[in-house]
Formats: C-alpha cells, sequence, structure tokens
C-alpha cells in the first residue's frame, strides 16, 4: 500500500539562493504531505554565478594539478554563507569549510569532495525547515557495479521514522566498500526517485524552474505548450534522445511502483506541471512531444555485392564494440550499412576505425559525414495509428528539409528522422506546427 507522504527534490536554480530557500518553505507548508525535501547543490541564477558542483569539480582538478584553488573555496563558501546569513541559520558553514580544506591533499577523495554540494545545502535546509537531516552516505547504496541496491536501500530507509520530515541530499551514495559514490551528473532526480521506491510514497514532485515538460525545446519554438500528462515510457524516450528536463535514469526506480512523477516549477507552484505516471497519455494529441540532439556521426559503409550481409553487420559491429561505443541506429540497404554514432562517442576513435573497418573482407567504400541531427517524434498513441509518419514526412517535404535517415521501432513508440545540422531547428519547428496546430 503506498503511504500517503510525498518525496520533494528541488533541483539546483530551486536552491541557488536564500530566497529560493523561502520559496520551498512556503511549498512545504502548503501541503503536510510533503515528508522528504531531496536536494541538488546550488545552481546558477545569474549567468555570473557558476554551479557549486561545477566548482567543486573544478576544486578537485586544481588539488590534482597542484593549482592555487583559494578563490574556488571561497567562491563556493560564499554561496553557502549567503544562505546561511540571510536566513538566521546556526549551522557553521566556515568552520566546515575551513576543516574541509585541511583535508584538501592529492590524495582528496574526488566524489566525496563534489558530494559536499549536496551534504551542505541539506545541512542548511533541514535546519531551515526544521526537518532531519539524513544522509544518503548512510541510506542509498549501490553495488560493485555501481546499480543501485535496492533491497539494502530500502531495507534501510524502512527504519526511518518521517513523520516529522526529513531532508536529504541528492547525487550520491555509498559503495558497498563504504566510500561515497557520485550518481551521474544530475543524479539528485535518481536520488529522489530511489526514495520515493523505498518508502512507496505516493507521489514523487520533482521541483525544478519550468512549469512541467515542453512538447519541444522552447528555445526553438518559443510557444510551445506544456504536456499535462504522458507516460513512463514516453519520457524515457525523450529523455534519452535530448529532453533535458528529467534524469533517465530517474524514472525506472519509480515505474517499477507505479509512483507518479509530477514536474512543478519552484515559482508558479501553484501551476499543475506535468504528471508522468504508467497509463496518462494525453488524448487529444497523436504525438505528445518532439525531442532532439545534434552532433551525431554517420559511418556509410558499402559492401561488395557477393559477400553476406549479416556476417559483415558482425564485424563491423564487433570493431564498435571493441571501442566501447554506444551504436545509436544502423539503417541499411541492399549493400550497404549507415552506422550512426554520437560525436563525442567517436571523437578520438573516429580515424582508428575507418581503418579497422576498411581492413575487413568485403568493404567497398566507408565515408564519413559529421554534422547529423536526430529528431524524435513520441507519443504512444502513434502505435497502430495509420498516417503519422506519413504526415511527418511530406511536413518536412513541403518545408524542404531533407531526411537523411528514418529510424522506427516496431513498438511504434517513436519516429526518428535525421537531417543535416543546420536544419535541425526548422525541421522541429515544422514538426510542432504540424502535429500541434
Ligand atoms: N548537483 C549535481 C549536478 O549538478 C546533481 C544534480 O543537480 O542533480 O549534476
Amino acid at each position: 500500500m503506498k503511504r500517503d507522504i510525498k518525496v520533494c527534490k528541488f533541483g539546483g536554480t530551486s536552491v541557488a539562493s536564500s530566497q529560493q530557500f523561502k520559496q520551498i518553505q512556503h511549498i512545504v507548508s502548503l501541503d503536510n504531505t510533503r515528508k522528504i525535501i531531496v536536494v541538488s547543490a546550488p545552481g546558477k541564477i545569474a549567468d555570473s554565478q557558476a554551479k557549486v558542483t561545477d566548482l567543486l569539480y573544478l576544486l578537485y582538478e586544481h588539488i590534482k594539478y597542484d593549482t592555487d584553488y583559494r578563490h574556488l573555496l571561497h567562491q563556493i563558501t560564499d554561496r553557502f554563507i549567503e544562505i546561511k546569513n540571510n536566513l538566521g541559520l546556526s549551522f557553521d558553514v566556515k568552520q566546515y569549510m575551513s576543516d574541509l580544506s585541511k583535508n584538501l591533499s592529492k590524495t582528496v577523495h574526488r566524489d566525496w569532495l563534489v558530494s559536499r554540494g549536496e551534504y551542505l545545502t541539506a545541512k542548511l535546509m533541514s535546519e531551515f525547515l526544521g526537518y532531519t537531516f539524513l544522509d544518503s552516505y548512510q541510506h542509498i547504496f549501490v553495488n560493485y557495479d555501481k546499480q543501485i541496491d535496492y533491497d539494502k536501500t530500502e531495507s534501510t530507509m524502512a527504519k526511518i521514522n518521517v513523520d516529522h520530515g526529513i531532508v536529504m541530499p541528492g547525487f550520491y551514495a555509498t559503495t558497498p566498500n563504504k566510500d561515497v559514490t557520485l550518481l551521474s551528473r544530475g543524479g539528485s532526480d535518481t536520488t529522489a526517485s530511489i526514495i520515493a521506491y523505498a518508502l512507496n510514497v505516493k507521489a514523487y514532485e520533482n521541483f525544478t524552474d519550468v512549469n512541467g515538460v515542453y512538447v519541444t525545446d522552447p528555445t526553438i519554438v518559443k510557444d510551445a505548450k506544456i504536456i499535462p500528462a504522458l507516460n513512463y515510457s514516453e519520457i524515457k524516450e525523450l529523455s534519452y534522445r535530448g529532453a533535458k528536463l528529467f534524469h533517465q535514469e530517474a524514472i525506472t526506480p519509480v515505474a517499477k511502483r507505479d509512483i507518479p512523477i509530477i514536474i512543478k516549477n519552484t515559482n508558479q507552484p501553484e501551476e499543475a506541471g506535468t504528471i508522468i505516471s504508467s497509463n496518462a497519455s494525453p488524448k487529444e494529441h497523436i504525438v505528445t512531444a518532439i525531442s532532439g540532439k545534434k552532433e551525431f556521426t554517420i559511418f556509410n559503409i558499402t559492401k561488395t555485392g557477393d559477400e553476406a550481409k549479416t556476417k559483415i553487420l558482425q564485424s563491423i559491429i564487433t570493431i564498435f564494440m571493441r571501442h566501447n561505443i554506444e551504436i545509436e541506429h544502423i539503417p541499411s540497404g541492399i549493400d550497404s550499412f549507415s552506422v550512426i554514432v554520437s560525436h563525442d562517442q567517436v571523437d578520438t576513435s573516429k580515424f582508428m576505425i575507418m581503418s579497422q573497418l576498411s581492413e575487413l573482407d568485403g568493404i567497398e567504400r566507408i565515408d564519413i559525414e559529421e554534422s547529423l541531427a536526430l529528431i524524435a517524434v513520441v507519443g504512444k498513441n502513434m502505435a497502430k495509428t495509420p498516417g503519422v509518419a506519413g504526415k511527418l514526412f511530406s511536413a518536412l517535404g513541403n518545408a524542404k528539409i531533407n531526411i537523411k535517415v528514418i529510424a522506427q521501432s516496431s513498438t511504434e513508440l517513436s519516429v526518428i528522422v535525421g537531417v543535416d545540422e543546420p536544419d535541425y531547428s526548422d525541421a522541429i519547428t515544422t514538426i510542432y506546427h504540424t502535429f500541434f496546430e
């Protein structure tokens, strides 16, 4: 049975200043089931500010390369002092930072150091809200392969009394060797999701700086609408395909227990936001959302006519695997394959890969194209609905946008089109106007 409490996660911009802390206090006071608060480290509100996590990574690099780091330490300390002083808190930030600075040698543990951003934020937030501080170090566990240890986390969290409210830092966990380990960047979303799972709560509210999940990137389509509801597989696909709002790894834990995620704006909490659950799927649109990413590389490989297709494909894949490269798509023709990978994966290895591919038997030609953008048109309602792809292709055709790649899996959750990078924004805008107006 679900417990009548919520996990609320506040992201970097939501905890960036004492003003934002007050806004969080207001949000918590509106609903007495908001018992578990998970925080990121302060992000930036003004462009001149840096994210505390970035500063901590930089601090680590400075220590490692023996460079003067005092200015970084000051900058980090100042961010927390602003919060402490303006809210009249007693937690001694100066003392904590001075003790920390005594531990800064080349052997300092990187993940521990970087996790201090979330740790200090949670310390200050717990005092401010009058909630209990609970360190993720003693409550969130990963296995040796860095996968979440759900059983251990759940049994540990089960012992906690949350009735009077708790605050936990996001972004880090404990290894079986009892070291702090960071989750991937943006991982506070995941921490909150694991806690929501472990406590089997009624909802996971994710507070951020926008009113919900946009149908598409609002920096490209200015009047892009907010999606009122979508389901777990749609958000997973959207995040994977480039939407930045919610961490892809944070979906699985809550989806396992069918806990709804509600994305809300810290500064406009009265707005409904976006609800993500197992059954929510907006009925009025066939397409739920559009996301995309630039910077893909295509290896175009042509084989000789008489070489067996499957065998040569296997050898091609083996070469990419040897370089630890995640392949996005492999559209193929009768004598050709296009292997599509993200740019950063092959940045340093592409010439080596080209040369290894050219050594394979039966390869006729290889060339590389470097400026591909992939756009995903996502929607659960597209399945078994004829005409969606047709509408998409003719809209792009009418807008004179050349489609270089087409891919769709048999679940029909998304249609992927690849276009030249310079056409990316126009393609997104065209697709948006085709399906949402
Ligand atoms: N502070 C961490 C980051 O910047 C984690 C998070 O914000 O979720 O990646």
